[in-house]
């Protein structure tokens, strides 16, 4: 009985051992062997979200058993370019990226499919180059919508008489986003501008005027100045502002702040933004800036994190939207994850809750 049991135990020894060497192969083969290095090039750490971007995507990584190389190029592409072909030298099998300038990167990316590494594009699209494999991102036309839908609301635009005045921010022109976002704000707003219900006394109403370079919160200031002395000099004030990014939206308010909006007299104007950035977040606390569109890096950082893995076992990775982006070579497979509006009234629920911040993080 004894040496039965002893047998049986031995038998089973080996059967686990077997079992798990063969669980063993078939995960290394499926996700493609660890210790495979990911190269992560992101735009700048001047604007926090692309710090959690970064982060959030290296500890996903590490956590699976990747190599990552975290870059940031502070905004100037060359630099932006130089790591990537630094990556491509490392052997770098998979390379995630978020342009600063989405058509600047042709010839680096043709050198990365001359070694077969494969590309993400990373919440800004690539553009002009048929080597991009996947697009992770929001939807960003849905992120100008929210804006837009929010100053809808906000100046009960259906129901009031008007008019009203607003004042229009668009995004970095070589960023593919801002595009999206522009579009989808002047879908909303755009029947109450026909009608003369929304005002635009600066006469910038198209994109090119209202763009803002590299999404400079600096640049949103002066061109704030500019318009509040030009056109608002007299009796009229600025109702809404529609800014694409918190950036941008806290450089609107100093410009406000600087000719004395934000009084009981003359309050500050619905002024929306984007990213849920801290520094935002504390202004809309504060009642200054009056709402943000919350795009969870967590989620992002997740899906490329899946993507990933796909590319490396030579699967398909998981799509939710093959027609949207065109990136002027072809149409990239995309990843769209939705973006929620956030206001005083919910940023509690949507931000701290989740865990995205903690209480202290917005004092
Ligand atoms: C991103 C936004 C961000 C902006 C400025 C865009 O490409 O989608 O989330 O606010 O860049 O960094």
């Amino acid at each position: 009985m004894k040496k039965f049991s002893f047998l049986a135990l031995i038998v089973s020894l080996i059967f686990m051992l077997v079992a798990c060497s063969g669980n063993d192969k078939s995960s290394g083969s499926e996700k493609g062997s660890k210790e495979e290095l990911i190269g992560i090039a992101m735009p700048t750490k001047s604007s926090q979200r692309w710090v959690d971007d970064g982060n959030n995507m290296v500890k996903k990584f590490e956590e699976l058993g990747y190599k990552t190389d975290l870059q940031y190029a502070e905004d100037d592409v060359d630099k932006q370019i130089e790591q990537i072909e630094n990556m491509i030298v490392k052997g770098a099998k998979v390379l995630v990226v978020a342009s600063i300038d989405g058509t600047a990167l042709t010839n680096v990316l043709d050198k990365a499919a001359e070694q077969d590494i494969q590309v993400i594009a990373y919440d800004r699209l690539i553009m002009e180059t048929p080597n991009v494999s996947y697009y992770a991102t929001f939807d960003n036309f849905q992120v100008g919508v929210l804006q837009a839908a929010y100053i809808e609301e906000a100046l009960k635009l259906k129901e009031e008489a008007g008019p009203f005045n607003i004042e229009f921010f668009g995004g970095s022109p070589d960023d593919n986003n801002s595009y999206f976002f522009w579009d989808g704000a002047i879908s909303v707003l755009k029947p109450y501008i026909d009608s003369g219900k929304l005002v635009v006394q600066s006469g910038q109403a198209d994109f090119q005027q209202a763009a803002t370079m590299r999404w400079d919160g600096n640049t949103a200031k002066s061109r704030m100045e500019n318009i509040l002395s030009k056109a608002y000099s007299g009796s009229e004030k600025v109702d809404a502002v529609l800014s694409p990014y918190d950036g941008i939206s806290r450089g609107v308010i100093q410009a406000l702040k600087g000719v004395g909006y934000g009084s009981a007299d003359l309050p500050l104007p619905i002024v929306t933004g984007q990213d849920a950035e801290s520094a935002s977040v504390k202004s809309i606390i504060a009642e200054e800036q009056t709402q943000t569109v919350f795009k969870d890096t967590r989620d992002l950082a997740a899906i490329v994190v899946k993507m990933t893995e796909a590319i490396l076992a030579g699967e398909k990775a998981e799509v939710n939207d093959t027609e949207t982006y065109d990136n002027g070579k072809k149409v990239i497979p995309s990843y769209l994850v939705d973006p929620v509006s956030v206001d005083i009234n919910n940023y509690k629920e949507l931000l701290i809750d989740s865990g995205y911040y903690s209480e202290d993080d917005l004092k």
